[in-house]
C-alpha cells in the first residue's frame, strides 16, 4: 500500500471474504482532501446530530413500523401498504438518480497534498506517529523483540490510548448489532408482519420465486430501516469522532443509500434462488442450501469489484510509473498475470489506507487507494508484496473452502433450530415451514447466532491468511522497515498491542505487534538493514 505520508492510517487490507473475493485488485487509500471539505462539518456535526439527526432518526422508523402495522390486518389494507412500498421504491430510485448526479459533481480535488498538506490538516487528525529517518531504521538493534518495541514506542501514549478505545467499541458494536439484528427479526415475526407481508407479495407477484424476491425488497428495506440509528452513528458520527472519516452526513448518506439499491437487489436474487432451491430438496434443504449460498458467494466475489465497488468509488489506473512499475515488477516476478495497477478515490470517505489483490476465474486485478499512494514506496511495495501473496498463495480460492465448510455446518444448525423453533412457534407467527420465505427473519436470527458464537474461528480463518500474507511479502518486496511503518499506520484503527485471547476471539488481522514483530523478525535473520 503506497501511502505518501506519514500522518494518516493505512489500512493495508481487509482481507474478509468479501474483499477476497474480488478480482484481483490492489487499492491503496491515500488520505486526500474532501471535494466536500470546503464545508463548516466539524462545528456543526454536533448541533446536528443533537437537535436534528438523533430525533428524526429515532423517530421515523418506529413511525414507519407503527403506521404498517396499523395498514396489515385487513385486505383492503393491503393496498394501502403497497402504496408505501411503491413509493418507498420510487424515492428509493430518485434517490439513486441524485446520487449519480451528486457524485459528478463531487469529484475529488486534484490530490496535489503533499507532506506539507497533510500536516497542515493535521488538527483535524489525532492521530500521530513520531516520525524518524533512515538513519533511526538502521541504528536499531538486531534482535527482532528490542526492535519491535522500539517501532511501538513510537506511537505516543494518547495514540494508543484512543486506537484502543475506538477498537474495543468496535466489540461492543459487535454485540449491539447482533442483538439488534434478533430483535428485528423478532419483530418482523410477532404479530404475524412476516406473514402478511408474504400473503401481499404473492398477490403482487402471482408465482413463489417472484413473491420471495418482493419479500426480499422487504426485508432489506426494513431491516435498514430499522437500524438506521445505529448505522448512522457507527458509520458516521463515531468515524468522526475518531477522526477517520472525510465526508460530510449528505454525500456519506447518499453512499448508504447507493449501497442499500445494491443490498436490495442482492437480497430479491438471493431469497428467490435459496427459497426456490429450499422447496424443491425438502428434508435435505441445509445441504443444497449451503451449495446454493456458496454459488451465490462465488457470484458476488465476481461481480463486486466489477459492478459494486465503482458505484461509491472511482477507479482508474495509477499515475504514477515509479509505483506502477515497482508493484508490476513484483507482479510479474511471481506470475502474477496483471499488466496494470488501479488506484481508487477512497480518501472520499476516509483516512485509511488500503489495497487489495484478487482474482477469480480468471480475472485478476491489482488496486490502491490513493491514502496508500501518499506512503513512501517501501511502505507501498510492502503492502502490494502482501496482496500480491494473497493471490499467489491462492488465498480466495481456499477462502471459499473454509467458508463454504462454515456454511454447512451452520445450515446443519440451522435446519435443527428452525425445526425446533417452527413447531414451537410456527402456527403463531403464520409461517408455513422452513420453505416459506415468511420465516426468513428466524432463519436469519438462527444463523446470526450461529455466526456470533463462531465469530472466533471465522477471524482465526482470515487471521492465518494474513500472517502468510505478510511473510510472503516480506520475501518478495524485502521491505521490513516499510511493512513496520504501515502496521504503525494501522494503529489509527486496530488495537497495537492486544493480549493473545483478545487477538484470537476479535482480531482479523495480527495485530500492529505481531505484524512488526514479523517483519523485525526476517529483518534479524536475514541481515538486511
Ligand atoms: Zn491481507
Amino acid at each position: 500500500m503506497p501511502r505518501r505520508a506519514s500522518s494518516t492510517t493505512l489500512r493495508k487490507d481487509r482481507l474478509d471474504l468479501e474483499g477476497r473475493l474480488r478480482n484481483t485488485r490492489v487499492s491503496a487509500i491515500v488520505r486526500q482532501p474532501n471535494a466536500t471539505g470546503a464545508w463548516p462539518r466539524l462545528q456543526l456535526v454536533p448541533a446536528f446530530r443533537r437537535f436534528v439527526v438523533y430525533p428524526l432518526a429515532l423517530a421515523m422508523p418506529l413511525r414507519r413500523m407503527h403506521r404498517i402495522r396499523r395498514r396489515m390486518p385487513t385486505p383492503t389494507q393491503g393496498t394501502s401498504t403497497m402504496k408505501t412500498i411503491r413509493s418507498v421504491t420510487t424515492a428509493l430510485l430518485l434517490a439513486l438518480s441524485l446520487a449519480g448526479g451528486a457524485r459528478a459533481q463531487a469529484a475529488p480535488e486534484a490530490s496535489a497534498a503533499t507532506t506539507a498538506g497533510l500536516a497542515a490538516s493535521a488538527p483535524v487528525s489525532k492521530f500521530h506517529i513520531r516520525p524518524v529517518d533512515d538513519a533511526w531504521r538502521a541504528s536499531l538493534p538486531r534482535n527482532a523483540d528490542a526492535a519491535t518495541q522500539a517501532y511501538l514506542d513510537r506511537l505516543p501514549a494518547d495514540t494508543v490510548a484512543r486506537s484502543n478505545a475506538y477498537f474495543e467499541g468496535g466489540y461492543w458494536l459487535q454485540l449491539w448489532n447482533f442483538v439488534l439484528g434478533l430483535a428485528i427479526s423478532w419483530l418482523l415475526l410477532r404479530r404475524q408482519i412476516s406473514a402478511r407481508v408474504r400473503d401481499i407479495c404473492l398477490r403482487v407477484g402471482r408465482f413463489g420465486v417472484v413473491r420471495d424476491a418482493l419479500y426480499g425488497v422487504f426485508f432489506s428495506l426494513a431491516s435498514w430501516v430499522l437500524s438506521l440509528p445505529l448505522t448512522i452513528y457507527q458509520g458516521f458520527f463515531r468515524e468522526h469522532q475518531y477522526g477517520m472519516a472525510t465526508q460530510t452526513f449528505v454525500p456519506w448518506f447518499v453512499d448508504q443509500l447507493v449501497m442499500l439499491g445494491a443490498q436490495t437487489a442482492a437480497f430479491a436474487l438471493a431469497l428467490a434462488v435459496l427459497y426456490a432451491v429450499i422447496r424443491r430438496t425438502g428434508e435435505r434443504w441445509w445441504i443444497w442450501g449451503t451449495v446454493a449460498t456458496m454459488a451465490m458467494l462465488v457470484f458476488a466475489v465476481m461481480i463486486g469489484p466489477v459492478w459494486i465497488d465503482p458505484l461509491t468509488n472511482t477507479y482508474k489506473p495509477v499515475s504514477d510509473p515509479v509505483v506502477k512499475a515497482a508493484v508490476l515488477q513484483m507482479a510479474h516476478a511471481d506470475d502474477v498475470p496483471v499488466d496494470n495497477v488501479y488506484e481508487f478515490d477512497a480518501s472520499r470517505q476516509t483516512t485509511r489506507v488500503s489495497a487489495n489483490v484478487s482474482g477469480i476465474l480468471g480475472t485478476a486485478s491489482v488496486r490502491l487507494n490513493d491514502n496508500l499512494l501518499r506512503t513512501s514506496l517501501p511502505e507501498i511495495r510492502a503492502v502490494m508484496g502482501h496482496e500480491l501473496g494473497h493471490y499467489v498463495m491462492n488465498h480466495i480460492y481456499k477462502g471459499l473452502c473454509e467458508m463454504a465448510l462454515l456454511i454447512l455446518v451452520g445450515f446443519t444448525f440451522a435446519k435443527w433450530a428452525l425445526d425446533a423453533m417452527l413447531r414451537r412457534y410456527g402456527g403463531a407467527w403464520g409461517l408455513q415451514g422452513a420453505g416459506d420465505v415468511a420465516s426468513f427473519p428466524l432463519f436469519i436470527a438462527v444463523f446470526s447466532v450461529y455466526m456470533f458464537v463462531t465469530t472466533p474461528i471465522g477471524n482465526t480463518l482470515v487471521r492465518t491468511q494474513e500472517i502468510e500474507a505478510d511473510r510472503f511479502g516480506l520475501n518478495l518486496a524485502r521491505e521490513p522497515h516499510g511493512e513496520a511503518e504501515v502496521d504503525l499506520k494501522l494503529t489509527e484503527y486496530r488495537k497495537p498491542d492486544p493480549g493473545p485471547i483478545e487477538e484470537f476471539v476479535f482480531f482479523d488481522h495480527p495485530s500492529t505487534r505481531h505484524r512488526i514483530h514479523d517483519a523485525m523478525q526476517w529483518r534479524e535473520a536475514m541481515g538486511t538493514p
